[in-house]
């Protein structure tokens, strides 16, 4: 039987891992691809980069707390900063289709334009294609990003090691809770915004202080426990996560539970996870809280010997086994 493409191939969980695997990696691996992190590393003479790309599709485009514009700078900029870059130069394509209306992508052009000059980045070079009515979904944008890696530092799962401590930067869910919210088709409304945050000043701050920091990745498509176990099987390590130290805000568990949706698997876009060495956490937790972006910071879990499992210490005192996102619950959610 010809199988064919669902919508949960692109909902970075199970599916998407299988079909990176299955299709592209078969035709384009190479070094700089295989390690399937946030950004690739790059050796140039004199330099290290890091280089990325993403494609947004969010609907609706208008959502509390961002838009496509604002997202599509985020999204390539904390690919690169967690890959221990600083964000330099950034491409922006449009694929818009025929109809829309000027201002609107005025509006998103503005929005993109004021998130680089926040995030302390250029957009160099684009691209514009129209297509017919009916063949795409107002705008899509694609944004690829370049970075400099600093001299000497190298983060990645190969320096995970049992005891080192899990931390994150703040509460899980409200992106994903807020554009679902916005479509407006739930009758709930929760006032819950978009955690949509360019993190690579808040990120530079942790390196230049603390050199524990052994990984770090954003917690976007598929959510905090995604991307653990994601990390734990390719660092080869359990990770032990404690449900009760993980940050949510209380609406958002109010709405996700009546909607049955585990924070821990949605989509946020101004979070991250961080693995440090146990004497470091202290002041990464420092550095976190003295920054709105890391307020509501937590240490959630630490490294413990094992095979690449994960495991959730649950608010009600059992074990559950945390595994990649299955299924697509929102689509277009970034
Ligand atoms: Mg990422």
């Amino acid at each position: 039987m010809d199988k064919r493409i669902l919508l949960s191939h692109g909902a970075g969980g199970q599916l998407t891992r299988q079909l990176v695997d299955d299709i592209f990696v078969k035709y384009f691996n190479n070094e700089a691809l295989k390690p399937l992190s946030d950004a690739a590393v790059i050796e140039l003479p004199g330099s290290r980069l890091a280089f990325t790309t993403d494609s947004f599709v969010v609907r609706p485009l208008f959502f509390p707390g961002g838009d496509i514009g604002k997202l599509a700078v985020c999204g390539t900029v904390n690919d690169l900063a967690v890959s221990g870059a600083r964000p330099l130069f950034l491409t922006a394509s449009f694929i818009i289709e025929e109809g829309l209306s000027l201002s609107v992508l005025d509006k998103v052009a503005r929005s993109l334009g004021e998130t680089c000059r926040t995030a302390g980045v250029r957009v160099v070079a684009g691209d514009t294609k129209v297509v017919e009515k009916g063949h795409g979904d107002l705008i899509f944008i694609n944004t690829a990003g370049i970075g400099v890696i600093p001299e000497g530092l190298d983060l990645g799962q190969h320096s995970i090691a049992p005891g080192d401590v899990v931390i994150v930067n703040g509460p899980m869910g409200n992106h994903g809770l807020a554009v679902l919210l916005e479509r407006g088709n739930l009758g709930l409304d929760s006032g819950v915004i978009s955690d949509c945050a360019p993190l690579n000043g808040l990120i530079e701050q942790i390196l230049g202080k603390a050199p524990g920091v052994k990984m770090m990745r954003d917690l976007t498509r598929g959510g905090l426990a995604t991307a653990v176990k994601e990390i734990a099987l390719g660092a080869g390590v359990d990770i032990w996560l404690e449900e009760p130290s993980i940050p949510v805000d209380d609406q958002v568990r109010g709405a996700l539970e009546i909607l049955g949706l585990d924070p821990l698997y949605m989509a946020n876009e101004g979070k991250f996870v961080i693995f440090a060495a146990p004497e470091d956490a202290p002041e990464v937790m420092r550095i976190l809280a003295s920054d709105p972006l890391g307020e509501k910071a937590a240490i959630i879990g630490q490294v413990a010997p094992g095979k690449g499992s994960v495991l959730l210490k649950t608010m009600l005192g059992g074990t559950k086994i945390l595994d990649l996102l299955a299924g697509d619950p929102l689509p277009r959610i970034c």
